[in-house]
Order: structure tokens, then C-alpha cells, then sequence
């Protein structure tokens, strides 16, 4: 089957087209109550859609409708089932420029160096996925010659994903392609501030998948998100949001005993060493903390421990880079940076500016520039800060803020600042700079997070494990085990012969 939805690349239009909907068995449809929320562009702040108001009536319907679903599909080949997960893939891959665009309207990521990229990694994730089915095996045991013993590895059935506004398009892809492609059918609850972009992937895909199969609704956490996680024909629970959600749906989860994968917060540390590539460092410190995205990422590198040798040269090279990146419209290919996601979030970013700069001795620098155009003057811009003169005991260097603010730290030699990266409730993600690779491979032994990068700052790959420790969360997206440890279940089978 191929896709008969044509690219619509005015994201104002396409936002207004798929206003006030779920996507339940394969139809768009209001919510049960008839009750919508508004959906508002943080650049203008001007509502740009309505989204379908879900609630438990809506979650028992496309609940409902994946269970039914999910026989027929996981009676499939599991190959089959890939080969369909790689074709939608494909399919997305020519929606890039239209998804892009949607979801740069509605979260206030930049288009260029943002919303455009992560469309393209949600196209490729399906690709990765679609090409595992054939890795869904089992094992024999040789237990008796006169008994055939084997596990089966099987589907759960209907999994609820539960994901968040900052990487809506990405997170919601690495959730469903590896629960659809094991023979799970999904509901996805989309985060409040986002939820058009993966309504309109639903939408593309199901013009690929049997219906059913790929269920999304809108809704507030409370209203839509717990009783997805709470309906009884959820076997399976996969969240990426804050620590506090994630542990009342891991209560909620425990109440009905299904397995859940949590990805949480971070306060990831990036560890300067004085051998370091100075220029390369800097560059890496722009990309780790995310700058592009208005530091609104759980692996961002808010935390820079740099060598007091190098600490000043760092600083000046880190703020020039930060200076001269744009802040703008989103939509605009000229723009680097945009925006935050919400006045909620807006306010919180600015209360920490506020007690990191009431800290004795903190220097807040300030870098780029809000746009002043007439358009964006209510736009949530807010300008990357840059803190030195605090330590890792002040509230800046300890709490997450999910915004473009981040310190550098100094530190003496090599064992204190192991110390510092892992004083922290978090272990999501952390790097390392150094020529030294016994530095290098000492860190990578001792720092405690779930991943841990030498020279470089990349953002999570399809094919490699993703997933943090302690308050950071509870198991691994992005890779093949991923699907195997997450999305199945392991039956023993044991065949008399005799
Ligand atoms: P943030 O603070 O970044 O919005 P949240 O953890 O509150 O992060 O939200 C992440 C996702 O979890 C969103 O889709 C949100 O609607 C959902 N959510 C919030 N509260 C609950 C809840 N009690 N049960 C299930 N999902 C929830």
C-alpha cells in the first residue's frame, strides 16, 4: 500500500486540518466529550489549532480498538511486519520538509538545525526497525535428548506510549517501531504542547498499517495519560517525561503489575580535561548542551567541568559560539535558535537565571540576541546564558531546568572532577575530552550514567542503547535489545518426544 497523503508544507493550514481529533482504528475522530484545547505557536504565541480533549472514554475506545487489532497483526510474520514498519519509513521520509515544518510551528524549534533534523530521524528509526523483525528468535536447550525444549519470544499486546513535547516526533519513533514491529499494537498519548505532528504521522500512517494497530490522543497527563496507563488491557507502559510523572506512572504500573521503561530527567556532565582539542571542545559543548533547542533536552550538558588551565579561553570561545547564533523565527531557514515551549516553561527557565545570579561569586553571561521584530515581540525567546562562578552544589548545577542554561565549572585534576560529574541524582548521559586514553577509558569505567561519549556529544543514534541510570529512569530505548527486552515477552516451551 502506499501513502495517497500529499506533503502539506503550510504548517498554519495542516495545523488548522487536523484540529480537534484522536486517531482511533484507523479514523480521525473527535473527542468522545467534544471538548478541544487550544494548541499555541510559542513564536507568536497565537493559537494555531485545537487538539481533541481526551479523556478515559477515549483512551477505552483506541484501547480497545489496538487489542483487537494486535491479533491479526502479530499473527503476522514477523518479517512482514517489518518489511511494513520500513515502509513506513519510506513513506515519512517523504513527509521530512512538511513534519518539519508542523512541528517547528507548534513547539518553537528552529526549523534548520532542529524540527527539520529530528523529521528525518523519525523516518529513519522506522527504517532501522522495520529491518529487525528477523531478530525476534528464540533459543533451544539442549535440557534431553527426548524433549525439545525452546523459548518463544511473543509480542505483550497493546503497549501505551506516553511522550513529551520536546522531541515529540524522535521519542514518539523510538517507542512504536520496535513495539509494532515485535506484534504489539500501540496508543500513543501525545504530550499537551505538541500534539500535531504525531497526530499527522498517524495519520500518514495508516494509510500503510491495518487499522488499529498505531492509535494516537491528545489530552492532559491526568485526564488521558493515567488512564491509559491504568486501563486493564495495557500490558505495557512506555514513558519519556519528568522524574516526578514517571514515578507516579511507575505506581500506577505496579498497581497492575506490567512492565514500564522510563526515560527521565539528566543533568549530564561534560568533562573538559587541560590536553583537551580546545575548538573541538567548545563545539561539542554547544551541541551537548543543545543550544539549537533551547537547551530543552534531558541529555543537555548543563554541567562543564572545565580544567583551570584552559578555564578562561574556554569560556571566551564558548560565549563568542553562542553570540553569534541566531535567535528568530522558527520557521525562518536563517534562524538557529528559537523558542521555549510554554509560558510555564518560560517562567521557570527565568527563576533559575534569577537564583543561579543571587549565588555569591556567579557570573551569568548572556549571549545572542531575542528578535525584536513586531511578529515574534511575545515570542518565549530566551537568551542562552552561560553561568561560571558557581559550584555543583548550587540549585543550577543540581536541578534540571530544560533550558539554554548551563555552567562551566572549574576543577583542578582529574579524580575531583569524576567526583563532581557523579554527585548528581541523574546518570543520564556524560562526555569526556581529552587526548589521554587512559583518561578517556578510566572516565568511561567510572562515570555513572547510561551513556558516556569521549570527544564528541551525539544525540541519540537508532542502533545504539539509550537509556539512563538511577533517577534518569528504567531501561534502554533505540536499539535492537531495546525491542527485545521491551516490547516482548519469553515463553518456555518444553515438547515431550517419547
Ligand atoms: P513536562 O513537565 O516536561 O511536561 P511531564 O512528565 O509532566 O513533563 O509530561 C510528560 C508526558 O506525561 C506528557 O504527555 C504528559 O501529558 C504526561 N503525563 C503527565 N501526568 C501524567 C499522569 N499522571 N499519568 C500519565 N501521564 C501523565
Amino acid at each position: 500500500m502506499t501513502n495517497q497523503l500529499t506533503p502539506n508544507l503550510d504548517p498554519r493550514a495542516l495545523a488548522g486540518l487536523l484540529s480537534g481529533k484522536h486517531l482511533i482504528d484507523g479514523a480521525v475522530v473527535p473527542a468522545a466529550s467534544g471538548r478541544t484545547f487550544d494548541v499555541v505557536s510559542p513564536a507568536t504565541r497565537e493559537v494555531v489549532a485545537k487538539a481533541a480533549y481526551g479523556d478515559a472514554t477515549d483512551v477505552d475506545r483506541a484501547v480497545s480498538a489496538a487489542k483487537k487489532a494486535q491479533v491479526a497483526w502479530a499473527r503476522r510474520p514477523a518479517r512482514e511486519r517489518g518489511k511494513l514498519i520500513a515502509e513506513c519509513g519510506r513513506v515519512l521520509a517523504g513527509h521530512v520538509e512538511e513534519l518539519g515544518r508542523l512541528v517547528a510551528l507548534e513547539t518553537g524549534k528552529a526549523l534548520r538545525t532542529e524540527s527539520r533534523v529530528e523529521a528525518s530521524v523519525l523516518a529513519d528509526a522506522f527504517v532501522f526497525y522495520g529491518g529487525l523483525g528477523s531478530e525476534l528468535k528464540g533459543e533451544t536447550i539442549p535440557f534431553n535428548p527426548n524433549m525439545l525444549s525452546m523459548t518463544m519470544i511473543e509480542p505483550i499486546g497493546v503497549v501505551g506510549a506516553i511522550i513529551p513535547w520536546n522531541v515529540p516526533l524522535m521519542l514518539m519513533a523510538l517507542k512504536i517501531a520496535p513495539a509494532m514491529v515485535a506484534g504489539n499494537a500501540v496508543v500513543v498519548k501525545s504530550a499537551e504542547e505538541a500534539p500535531l505532528a504525531v497526530l499527522r504521522v498517524c495519520q500518514i500512517l495508516n494509510q500503510i498499517l491495518p487499522p488499529g494497530v498505531f492509535n494516537i490522543l491528545s489530552g492532559m497527563g491526568p485526564e488521558c495519560g493515567a488512564p491509559l496507563v491504568a486501563h486493564r488491557h495495557v500490558g505495557k507502559v512506555t514513558f519519556t517525561g519528568s522524574v516526578e510523572t514517571g514515578k507516579i506512572v511507575y505506581k500506577a504500573a505496579a498497581e497492575k503489575l506490567i512492565p514500564v521503561t522510563l526515560e527521565l530527567g539528566g543533568k549530564s556532565p561534560m568533562i573538559v580535561m587541560g590536553d583537551a582539542d580546545l575548538d573541538k571542545a567548545v563545539d561539542g559543548a554547544v551541541v551537548g548542551m543543545r543550544f539549537t533547542r533551547q537547551g530543552q533536552s534531558c541529555t543537555a550538558a548543563s554541567r562543564i567541568f572545565v580544567h583551570e588551565s584552559i578555564h578562561d579561553a574556554f569560556v571566551t570561545k564558548l560565549k563568542a559560539k553562542v553570540d553569534a547564533m541566531k535567535m528568530g523565527d522558527p520557521l525562518d531557514e536563517a534562524t538557529d535558535i528559537g523558542t521555549i515551549i510554554s509560558i510555564q516553561q518560560y517562567e521557570k527557565v527565568q527563576s533559575y537565571i534569577k537564583i543561579g545570579e543571587a549565588e555569591p561569586g556567579a557570573k551569568a553571561h548572556r549571549c545572542s540576541k531575542a528578535p525584536t521584530d513586531g511578529k515574534l515581540k511575545d515570542g518565549l525567546y530566551v537568551q542562552p546564558v552561560i553561568f561560571t562562578g558557581l559550584t555543583n552544589a548550587s540549585r543550577v548545577a543540581r536541578e534540571e531546568i530544560f533550558g539554554p542554561v548551563t555552567c562551566v565549572i572549574k576543577f583542578k585534576d582529574y579524580d575531583e572532577a569524576i567526583q563532581a560529574a557523579n554527585d548528581t541524582e541523574y546518570g543520564l548521559a556524560a562526555s569526556i575530552w581529552t587526548r589521554d586514553l587512559k583518561w578517556a577509558l578510566d572516565a568511561t569505567r567510572r562515570i555513572d550514567a547510561g551513556l558516556v561519549q569521549v570527544n564528541q556529544n551525539l544525540v541519540v543514534q537508532p542502533g545504539m542503547s539509550y537509556g539512563g541510570f538511577r533517577s534518569s529512569g528504567l531501561g534502554k530505548e533505540a536499539s535492537l535489545e531495546a525491542m527485545l527486552e521491551h516490547f516482548t515477552r519469553k515463553k518456555m516451551v518444553m515438547v515431550n518426544l517419547q
